[in-house]
C-alpha cells in the first residue's frame, strides 16, 4: 500500500514539476522524463537551472505591393501612397522567443 502511494506521489510531483517546465526552455516533456528517471530531486535542479521561455508575440504591418513592413498600423502603405497607390497593409503576427 505504501509503495502505491509513493509512486502516486512520485508521479504528481513529477507532473508539477513538467507543468512548471512549461514555461521554462526546458519544455513539459524534457522535465517530466527528468523528474522521472533521474528523481524530482534532479527535475527542481534542472528547472531551477533552465532560464524563462519568453514569447513575444509582435504584430507587424506588410504591404503586399512594395513588401514593406511597418511597425505601426496605417491604412494604406505609405511608400505606395507617395506614388499614387492604394495599397492596403496586411497585419503579419510573429512569435520570438
Ligand atoms: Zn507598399
Amino acid at each position: 500500500m505504501l509503495i502505491i502511494i509513493s509512486v502516486i506521489v512520485y508521479l504528481l510531483v513529477s507532473i508539477i514539476l513538467a507543468l512548471a517546465g512549461r514555461t521554462k526552455k526546458i519544455g513539459f516533456a524534457k522535465e517530466f522524463f527528468i523528474s522521472i528517471f533521474l528523481t524530482p530531486i534532479t527535475g527542481i535542479v534542472f528547472l531551477k537551472k533552465s532560464d524563462r521561455k519568453e514569447i513575444i508575440t509582435i504584430t507587424r504591418y506588410r504591404c503586399n505591393n512594395c513588401r514593406l513592413e511597418y511597425t505601426e498600423y496605417h491604412k494604406y502603405c505609405p511608400a505606395c501612397l507617395k506614388e499614387g497607390k492604394k495599397s492596403i497593409l496586411i497585419p503579419v503576427k510573429m512569435k520570438s522567443i
